[in-house]
This record gives C-alpha cells, sequence and structure tokens, in this order.
C-alpha cells in the first residue's frame, strides 16, 4: 500500500495546493547571492538555500504534503519509508508534528549525522546494506506485513508537489529566471521544479544535474526508457539513486530538461565557493547544481540564473576532510 493511490502527474496546481498547506510548517528559505561570486561567473545567480529547511534538506516538503493527505486510518496505522538519509528524517519530522507512527529503512553506512537526527523525531529504524540488499523490498514487506503507508523518496505525486514549492518560492522571490540548476537523484526535486518554472517562469532553462558515475537519468532520457545502473560510488550520496520513478521519467521526458553530470572533485570545488563566498555548508549533493553552472558560465554571461541549494547535512568531520583533501 502507498500513501495514496495516485498515479496521475502532479499538475502546478498540486504545487499551489501543497504550498498552502505547507505555510507556517516548512521555512521559506532564503535566497542568497554574492557579488563576488557574481563577478567571477559573469552571471546573477540566486541561491535557493534548503540546507535552512526543517531537517536541513527540501525533502520535508514532500514528506509533509504527503502525510498531511492521509487518511485517518492510514494515520493511525503508520508510515514506512527507505532512505539513504534526507527522505528519512523528513518523513521521521512530519510523523512526529502529524502525530503518526513511523519507521524507517536506512543504509548500514548512512551518514551518523542523518541517522541519529531520524532516531531523535521517534521513529523506529531498521537498517540493510545498500550495496547488497533492496530497500524497496524491504520497505513494501514491511508495508504489507504491518499496513502501512509507504511512503516514497520522489516517485509519488504529492511528493513531487512538495519538492516543487522549492522553486515556487524562488520564482515569486527573484522573478522569473533565463537558466535554473537542480540537484538530481530520483527526480522528484528536479520533476517539481519543472511543474513550478513552466508556470511561473516559461523561458527559463531547465538543468538537472545528476553525479558523473550515476548519469542514469541522462541515459534514461536519450533512450526513452528507465535505464537502471548499480548504486553509483560517488560523495553525493543524496543522489545515489539506481533509477527514475515511473512518475518522474514521465514529467521529465513530457518537458525535456537538459541533465548533465557533475564529478566528485567538482562538488568539492563547489562546497568550497560556497563556504568562502555566501559563509554556508551545503552537502555535496547540495552542490551539484552549482558545479554544473560553473562548468557552463561561458554560456551563462549575463543571465540571471536560479541555483537550488537542496541541502546542507554532512558531518562537520567530512566537510572539513573533504575540504582539506
Ligand atoms: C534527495 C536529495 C536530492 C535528490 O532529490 P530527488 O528528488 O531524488 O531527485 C538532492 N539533494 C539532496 C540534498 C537530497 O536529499
Amino acid at each position: 500500500m502507498t500513501a495514496s493511490a495516485s498515479t496521475a502527474l502532479p499538475t502546478y496546481d498540486d504545487v499551489a495546493a501543497a504550498a498552502a498547506r505547507l505555510a507556517g510548517r516548512a521555512h521559506r528559505t532564503a535566497v542568497l547571492r554574492s557579488r563576488l561570486l557574481d563577478a567571477r561567473l559573469g552571471a546573477e545567480v540566486m541561491f535557493k538555500c534548503e540546507n535552512f529547511q526543517r531537517i536541513g534538506a527540501f525533502k520535508f516538503r514532500g514528506a509533509f504534503n504527503t502525510l498531511a493527505q492521509l487518511s485517518p486510518e492510514q494515520r493511525r496505522a503508520g508510515v514506512v519509508a527507505y532512505s539513504s538519509g534526507n527522505h528519512a528524517q523528513a518523513v521521521a519530522l512530519a510523523a512526529q508534528i502529524l502525530e503518526v507512527p513511523a519507521t524507517i529503512v536506512m543504509p548500514h553506512d548512512a551518514p551518523e549525522a542523518k541517522v541519529a537526527a531520524t532516531a531523535a523525531y521517534g521513529a523506529a529504524l531498521v537498517r540493510y546494506d545498500r550495496y547488497t540488499e533492496d530497500r524497496e523490498g524491504i520497505g513494501r514487506a514491511l508495508a504489507e506485513r504491518d499496513g502501512l503507508a509507504l511512503v516514497p523518496p520522489y516517485d509519488h505525486a504529492d511528493v513531487i508537489a512538495g519538492q516543487g514549492t522549492v522553486v515556487k518560492e524562488l520564482l515569486e522571490e527573484a522573478g522569473e529566471l533565463d537558466a535554473l540548476f537542480v540537484p538530481l537523484g530520483g527526480g522528484g526535486l528536479l520533476s517539481g521544479s519543472l511543474l513550478a518554472a513552466r508556470a511561473l517562469s516559461p523561458a527559463c532553462r531547465v538543468y538537472g544535474v545528476e553525479p558523473a558515475v550515476g548519469n542514469d537519468a541522462q541515459r534514461s532520457l536519450a533512450e526513452g526508457r528507465i535505464v537502471h545502473i548499480d548504486t553509483p560510488r560517488t560523495i553525493a550520496d543524496g543522489a545515489q539513486t539506481q533509477h527514475l520513478g515511473e512518475l518522474t521519467f514521465a514529467i521529465l521526458r513530457r518537458e525535456g530538461p537538459t541533465v548533465l553530470t557533475a564529478a566528485d572533485d567538482e562538488l568539492v570545488e563547489a562546497m568550497r565557493t560556497l563556504v568562502t563566498y555566501l559563509k554556508i555548508v551545503v552537502e555535496p549533493t547540495g552542490c551539484l547544481g552549482l558545479a554544473a553552472a560553473t562548468a557552463m558560465a561561458e554560456d551563462l554571461r549575463g543571465q540571471r540564473v536560479g541555483v537550488v541549494l537542496s541541502g546542507g547535512n554532512v558531518d562537520p568531520a567530512r566537510f572539513g576532510a573533504l575540504l582539506a583533501g
């Protein structure tokens, strides 16, 4: 059983409805700018700072939007989610706020900060090995055994609509943009971003950015089918997905974003840039957009550019080691 049976593609109206549900629940995060960075990139760059969102990443938006629409029976039975981290914390916090019992399936090697935060929200944890075990299978089995509603990390209309509120807010605050860069894992954030961008800034070019070693979305769009890959080994742990979802693939195919990639060393360079110019901590996955924008700065000269910084959950010691390395 999934959180709701909806397989229809979400629309911009669903993003707007999600925004109303999230009002006063999610933070309306800052849009930051740096004149020095603008000068360096030769463009006007607006950073949407979801590293300041509740649980430290945009995923609270999709999780809360989904849980808020469960039936009373589903709320009583509880929810289950599988995640390498941020979706886990998001479901755990949304469940705590809405007083829904939550079980989270997390890999053994998930960052300690993410594991501890998830447990602190009162969720029950089930651990697994991300290189040998199938988290979707484990999640589905728990859902069936205990009658829980499965809250998928990206392939769900309510999740996608919730994630779309990030770019809705950015465009409301920044106005229309020439280009927008969005981190890409399973495609929930990018799908929601496309719905918001097409409605509020129709001429904006939208770029999804995935890890270079895990370019399944790029290949899926090129081949016209959902390409499955082995779990990619990258520091972008929030984008270690093995495939797009049915809904996210359908939206990406329809809207035709350009999918770019970034290598790990480019992500570290972007982390360094963000701490240097904006004084903010962004996790490796959250840097995918800036890394790609930096690599194509020539093409962005004089343009108004949005960059979604999708999260900031990285252990301080790891952050330091990555910058020193
Ligand atoms: C989950 C996540 C992503 C990728 O989002 P998808 O909806 O799976 O594409 C990007 N950045 C961060 C910080 C995340 O937690």
